[in-house]
């Protein structure tokens, strides 16, 4: 179960992916990741599909991480008594807070907060950008709007409302419920949906307590202008292309896309580009050409990790999905393109090269660059000096040596990292021979080899990256040459 490529795999699960065999399967082609979608299923299912991937990882012996995506304050319109309506451009249509059934004149919009925001002029998006409302004329309980954009609105619409940074808290009660439940579970990562701004996260992060990370999903303007904040708080990055391409002009995305990755690797946190990297796959076995160089595209951008939605939640040919990402990974980061890309986008600030720590990461991926190291072995507690190790993107593999089953499925979301169970080292020179030991095991080093092993010294306490060795892979050697 070692993995060939660099770029990880997020791959949701839902109905097309529910049983032991596809999840096994799943995981088998690739998936490093596995994502519970909190907006769809109860919670009896998500708890069976998470039960399900811890038997995977039992079975297979390699630790697997479970995100755990919270809906997030998502907006609705009410219901139709027809079930739908049709909206013709230039028609008036009012949205208002009457708890009745909508016609083509008016609908149900439930929640208050939302109208206080509102302003003449204002666009509201509705059925992922299809409909398109303007504000003429709004109160505390109302909006009179003129459709510029006209089609079918129909039960339960979601609502985008772009302009606005919205007076609403970034967790509903379903969510501030989903999220006890997934930490409850034991998920290992949390996905914040509709981010507006950094307290959003802390008020997730106050909540989850330790007991998982949390990523933001960038899918909002207004996250967009403020993500510098809202990157330094969370633990790392979504980029949400699905709601981000309604809520701005779809040729938005792209540039966007770079900027957050770009910003995201400099501060050593994983970052997954999201949503319709593989959409045509939901069909068909085939993928697009213009699919496959945008999972390309997003691999060269040094991205930690490409996501599918519903290809393997509901698509007909989830483990296909997989595989193709794998496939195109492969190819990707096997040409000498990839590297020159990679080399030449680590792009620092100053202000983040500055402690020990970030010295002997830099210097790990100079030795691995100079000379024929076979992989950087990484000792770690809380996965901080590894994450640190990933953000130089070196050409070897490193490989996260913890203790702690937890910080080892944590790291499975980021670049380059095979995580590997050690036991707890007392001692330096256990620590070296361990790490080469399990470096061979795996499969990624041989005798002949000689890998780096960093490390911090006293053990087992966080944050003290301080040591780098250059270990041959032949322990004899090490029980000759190396300092107790
Ligand atoms: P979603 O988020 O699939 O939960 O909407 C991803 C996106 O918007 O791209
Ligand atoms: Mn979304």
């Amino acid at each position: 179960m070692r993995r060939l490529r660099k770029v990880k795999i997020v791959a949701t699960l839902g109905p097309a992916s529910s049983d032991y065999e596809t999840i096994r399967g799943l995981f088998e082609a690739g998936a490093d990741v596995f994502r519970l979608n909190m907006s769809h299923g109860t919670h009896d299912e998500q708890r069976a599909r998470y039960e399900i991937i811890r038997k995977v990882e039992e079975d297979l012996g390699r630790p697997i991480a479970v995100l755990a995506d919270l809906q997030g304050p998502k907006l609705r319109v009410g219901t139709f008594a027809a079930g739908a309506a049709d909206l013709e451009e230039g028609d008036a249509f009012r949205l208002d807070l009457e708890d009745k059934d909508g016609d083509q004149h008016r609908v149900c919009l439930p929640h208050p907060e939302i109208f206080a925001a509102l302003e003449a002029g204002t666009t509201l998006l509705v059925n992922d950008g299809k409909i398109r409302l303007k504000v003429e004329e709004c109160g505390a309980d109302f909006a009179n709007c003129t459709v510029t954009v006209g089609g079918t609105i129909s039960n339960r619409k979601g609502v985008n409302v772009p302009d606005v940074v919205l007076p609403i808290p970034a967790l509903s009660e379903k969510d501030k419920k989903d999220l006890e439940f997934a930490c409850s579970l034991g998920a290992d990562w949390l996905a914040l949906s509709f981010v507006q701004r950094a307290d959003d996260v802390l008020e997730a992060k106050a909540l989850a307590q330790g007991r998982a990370l949390v990523l933001s999903k960038i899918e909002k303007p207004a996250a967009v202008k403020a993500y510098d904040e809202i990157l330094e708080v969370s633990d790392g990055i979504m980029v949400a292309r699905g709601d981000l391409g309604v809520e701005l002009p779809v040729q938005n995305v792209p540039p966007i896309q770079k900027k957050l990755v770009r910003k995201a690797r400099a501060a050593a946190k994983p970052v997954i580009v999201a949503t319709q990297m593989l959409e045509s796959m939901i069909e068909s076995p085939m993928p697009t050409r213009a699919e496959v160089s945008d999972v390309a595209t997003a691999i060269y951008e040094g991205a930690d990790a490409v996501m599918l939605s519903a290809e393997s939640a509901a698509g007909r040919y989830p483990i296909e999905a997989v595989k193709t990402m794998n496939n195109v990974a492969e190819q990707v980061e096997g040409d000498s393109t990839y590297r020159e890309v990679i080399n030449s986008s680590r792009t620092f600030t100053a202000a983040r090269r500055q402690t020990v720590a970030d010295g002997i990461v830099a210097a790990a991926r100079e030795i691995a660059e100079t000379t024929d190291i076979a992989a950087i072995s990484c000792y770690t507690q809380t996965g901080t000096s590894v994450r640190l190790v990933a953000r130089e993107r070196p050409q070897v593999p490193i490989v996260a040596l913890s203790p702690v089953t937890k910080t080892l499925r944590k790291i499975c979301l980021t670049w380059g990292v095979q995580a590997i169970k050690s036991e707890e080292v007392g001692r330096f020179k256990m620590a070296v021979v361990n790490a080469v030991r399990a470096t061979r095991d795996f499969g990624l080093a041989d005798e002949k080899d000689q890998i780096v092993v960093v490390a911090g010294v006293p053990f087992n306490v966080e944050g003290t990256t301080n040591i780098l060795r250059v270990a041959p892979c032949d322990e004899r050697q090490i029980f000759r040459t190396e300092p107790e």
